[in-house]
């Protein structure tokens, strides 16, 4: 922010249920304050009894636009006056844009998650493989991601099958050319599916803080070093699961990166400024140290 808050001070900010612990604020407040906004980035902890007035008051309080986490991603939309399309698809948003009181919602957990995978690096997800831990709200958007790329199958494993079914439903009639596979977390086929991926992805919370010693995969499975092993868990920074993979010489990569760059795509929708790469690497750098939980 340039010298404070003052009469034409912005307003951003998060909506979630349990937000204590977000990173968000830093996030965008290091960006405001790198680029010399007047603006400021707030954390508003809800009840889904208050989301829609909460959603309501974006438009009354004339807020420039929030990010929503969990769990008001699905339930939000219904307060939109218009949805992107990938969001629609996802069946979730976690950014709203206020443009002169109607209201836009946006997914940018799934071009974050795809930045994190490609930007700076020689991966291809054209043709590949992906194992995905998980069928929740960010298993959709990651999904979204890795058929848009051209991902040639993907094998979920979920707890609960319903959930896979319908994504795999509903994916395969937006992407045809990839092909979906849906299993049980306890099915005996993940080792074997396993030594054959090129990217294992870790989309349930287990593993996550206080519970660090959660992992999603059974203890005696093997990994095969030459996957990418992904989890979009980001604390703590190197989980059970990554430890595994990274003991037989995986590649590992947590959800710092994917937070960051969902975070900057919010922050361009909000200001129209795409963050140099320098702040970006210096906000990723930032949380892979720890220095802000
Ligand atoms: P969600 O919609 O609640 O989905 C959670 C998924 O994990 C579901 O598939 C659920 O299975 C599974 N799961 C939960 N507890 C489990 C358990 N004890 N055993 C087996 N499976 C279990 O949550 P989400 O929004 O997808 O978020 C998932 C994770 O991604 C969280 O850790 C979140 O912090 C992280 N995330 C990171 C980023 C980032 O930028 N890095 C962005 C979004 C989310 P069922 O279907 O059986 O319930």
């Amino acid at each position: 922010m340039k010298k404070g808050i003052d009469g034409k001070t912005g307003i951003m900010g998060i909506i979630g249920g349990n937000i204590s612990k977000t990173l968000s604020p830093y996030l965008h407040n290091s960006l405001i304050k790198h680029y010399l906004l007047n603006d400021c980035y707030l954390p508003f902890q809800i009840t889904l009894k208050q989301l829609s007035l909460a959603v309501e008051g974006i438009r009354a309080l004339n807020i420039r636009g929030v990010n929503v986490t969990v769990p008001y991603k699905e339930k939000s939309m219904e307060f939109m006056d218009k949805v992107d399309d990938a969001a629609m698809r996802i069946g979730a948003i976690n950014t709203i844009v206020n443009n002169h009181e109607l209201l836009y919602g946006y997914n940018t957990d799934y071009t974050g998650f795809k930045r994190s995978l490609l930007e700076g690096t020689e991966t291809k997800i054209q043709g590949k493989n992906a194992v995905v831990l998980g069928a929740g709200g960010a298993a959709r958007a990651i999904l979204y991601a890795l058929c848009q790329e051209g991902i040639k199958e993907i094998l979920i494993f979920n707890r609960t099958l319903d959930k896979a079914e319908i994504i795999k439903r509903e994916y395969h009639s937006y992407f045809p050319e990839s092909l979906i596979q849906i299993f049980s977390l306890k099915d005996k086929c993940l080792q074997d599916k396993i030594a054959g991926t090129d990217f294992l992805i870790n989309t349930t919370p287990l593993g996550s803080y206080p519970d660090v010693d959660l992992n999603p995969l059974p203890e005696d499975i093997v990994i095969n070093q030459n996957l990418i092993a992904y989890d979009l868990i980001y604390y703590p920074t190197k989980t059970s699961f990554l430890r595994q993979a990274e003991k037989v010489g995986a590649i590992i990569k947590n959800g710092a990166e994917m937070l960051v760059y969902q975070a900057v795509e919010s922050f361009y929708l909000w200001t129209g400024i795409r963050p140099e790469k320098e702040i970006v690497q210096k906000l990723i750098h930032d949380l892979a140290n720890e220095n802000h939980f």
